[in-house]
């Protein structure tokens, strides 16, 4: 029986990500040294390309690989949701140590699938090489939007709402909750008893944060109504919590921004985790990063109308400074080095 990569071979692996994958209608897939896809009239390309990394972006231990075959395709398609646009297609290149179990690589492609299957977005192509240390995965994603129609960070217009389309700092908690457990296990090596993951949070409450964290699902739907909508003036995806994400706006727009920090949508999970187990959660909220919504800014008569459900946390000011109303702090979010 085959049971690691390197006895599989990288043809054999290529081949068996190909098959569950459908090539769409005038598209040529995995197989060639490139991917052939139909151009089309009046229409633009969005691309773009995200790196995950494992002991920076994740700990294969923790997330697993069905739910890291998921996010990775999830927190690239969020960027074109980002743009407002369509998604296309995907390019997976990964470097896999040798000894990286063949079922592992099965599972990552399974939950690959999943996710690009909900969102008809299939994978046709890639690379694979070795690793002497640790899994990279590295995906690329293409999508596609009207002429001209991007949604782009330098919109943003003085007087308009910033608005985000779902809960913020899910996904930090989660991850905390996730952190927290490992250090429980270490903790009670030691034979101190501290139990981090303590029924004082249902298991509900702590799943759904640990969901949100491991497994993103980007607003695709919201992106293309929001991108169809031209009130909708900046927007972007939030991937480092909305303490950083604005502040992209708001210089590439040359604006400033109220944010009320009592307007941010909170879930019941992230209020009853955040009480039980002290934590802040307007900081995970503002700083946290991976919640994977929307961040977008409107002008206010637009709003009523809007098709989408969305959460006004602030308004667009002529200033070129970032005020956080309600708190007498400031919030960044997640920076690299
Ligand atoms: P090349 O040597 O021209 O780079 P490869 O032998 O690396 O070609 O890849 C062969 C085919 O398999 C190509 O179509 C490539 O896009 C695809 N491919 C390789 N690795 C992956 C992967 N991890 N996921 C999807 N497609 C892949
Ligand atoms: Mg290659």
């Amino acid at each position: 029986m085959t049971d690691n990569i390197q006895s599989l071979g990288e043809f054999s692996l290529i081949e068996s990500i190909k098959s569950g994958f459908k090539v769409p209608e005038g598209a040529i897939g995995i197989g060639d040294d490139c991917a052939v896809l139909p151009q089309k009239t009046g229409l633009q390309t969005l691309v773009s390309t995200d790196l995950l990394v494992e002991g920076v972006h994740f700990i294969r231990e923790d997330i697993g690989p069905y739910r890291l075959g998921w996010k990775s395709a999830a927190v690239n398609i969020s960027d074109v949701a980002g743009m407002g646009g369509r998604p296309i297609a995907t390019f997976l290149a990964f470097a896999l140590p040798s000894d990286t179990p063949t079922s592992w690589v099965e599972e990552f492609v399974r939950g690959y699938r999943k996710l690009s299957e909900r969102f008809c977005c299939p994978l046709l192509g890639g690379d694979t090489t070795l690793s002497k240390s640790g899994i990279s995965i590295c995906v690329t994603v293409l999508g596609e939007c009207a002429e001209g129609r991007a949604k782009l960070r330098s919109s943003a217009k003085p007087g308009d709402l910033v608005c985000v389309t779902g809960p913020l700092g899910d996904s930090a908690a989660g991850l905390k909750l996730s952190l927290y457990g490992r250090n429980a296990e270490v903790i009670y090596a030691d034979n101190k008893k501290v139990d981090a993951l303590s029924c004082d949070v249902p298991a509900s409450t702590t799943e759904s944060l640990l969901q949100r964290h491991f497994q993103p699902v980007p607003r695709v739907h919201s992106g293309l109504i929001l991108g169809k909508c031209d009130g909708v003036h900046a927007m972007m995806d939030i991937s480092d919590g909305v303490g950083s994400d604005i502040r992209h706006i708001l210089k590439a727009s040359g604006v400033g921004a109220e944010i009320d920090v009592e307007a941010l949508p909170l879930s019941d999970e992230l209020k009853a985790t955040c009480s039980a187990k002290g934590w802040d959660a307007v900081e995970l909220a503002l700083c946290g990063g991976e919640d994977y919504e929307l961040l977008f800014t409107i002008d206010p008569e637009s709003l009523a109308e809007l098709e989408v459900k969305s959460y006004p946390i602030g308004r667009i000011t002529t200033n070129p400074e970032l005020k956080f109303k309600g708190s007498d702090r400031d919030y960044r979010g997640f920076t690299h080095f």
